[in-house]
């Protein structure tokens, strides 16, 4: 099996999660006490947070390219970015490395399509939500129409993310705060829903939700599990 590499931190909760899938994915595949063998690099969430919100999305590549770097250094054969958000510079990464990398919104529009999805609500933070690096990736490879919440809905969904899940607080009021936002996007025509935040997994499982969940965590760490069994 291939060696993946996953540049992780942002936040840990999430990279915990990835961590377990990984490792859950691969024994599922390849049964007995196999893992999937892998690297992480933790980089300092507060320094890429503050750089989020200060809009420094240069500075932001340049640290992502460096962490691909000592992936690479390490022997990781697949790199991939545990967070939705940070693929705003995916293309950093890509030009720092020489080894194939996995864009999270890939293995997501695949599993849409399969499931005949044309349709689709999206929650992230408000950089996922509101920027085109997304939604654009979206509609140009997999054909989908992506809603977002109105304003301040996006509000509400944003600050969970960062001042709860990042932190792993999961709280019941915040579920339900998720849930109403849900079927907001279901009344306006959304067949399905994307958890496209890395950390959304740990408040919204399948059975919270009117819609359909196509949870990013679970299908970017078992699309990379697959492609380190399938590239040996
Ligand atoms: N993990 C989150 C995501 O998937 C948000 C934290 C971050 O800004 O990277 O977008």
């Amino acid at each position: 099996m291939k060696t993946i590499g996953v540049i992780g931190g942002m936040s840990w909760e999430s990279s915990a999660e990835y961590y377990r899938l990984l490792n859950r994915h691969a024994k599922a595949r390849l049964g007995g006490h196999h893992n999937a063998r892998s690297l992480m690099l933790t980089v300092d969430f507060a320094r890429v947070e503050a750089d989020q919100r200060a809009g420094d999305w240069d500075a932001l590549g340049e640290q992502m390219a460096d962490a691909a770097r000592q992936l690479e250094r390490g022997g990781a054969q697949l790199v991939m970015l545990a967070t939705n958000t940070m693929h705003r510079v995916y293309e950093s990464i890509e030009r720092a490395i020489h080894v194939p990398f996995l864009h999270i919104a890939d293995p997501t529009g695949s599993a849409l399509r399969a499931a005949g999805v044309e349709r689709v609500g999206l929650l992230g933070t408000r950089y996922t939500m509101e920027q085109t690096f997304y939604t654009g990736r979206l509609r140009e490879r997999y054909g989908l129409d992506t809603l977002v919440p109105d304003e301040a809905d996006r509000a509400d969904v944003h600050r969970i993310i960062y001042d709860e899940l990042c932190h792993g607080d999961v709280k019941r009021e915040s579920r339900e705060v998720y849930q109403g936002v849900i079927e907001s996007l279901r009344d306006r025509g959304a067949q399905a829903v994307i958890l496209g935040c890395t950390e959304i997994t740990l408040l919204i499982k399948p059975e919270h939700s009117v819609l359909p969940v196509f949870d990013t965590t679970a299908l970017h760490a078992q699309a990379a599990v697959e492609w380190a069994i399938e590239a040996e």
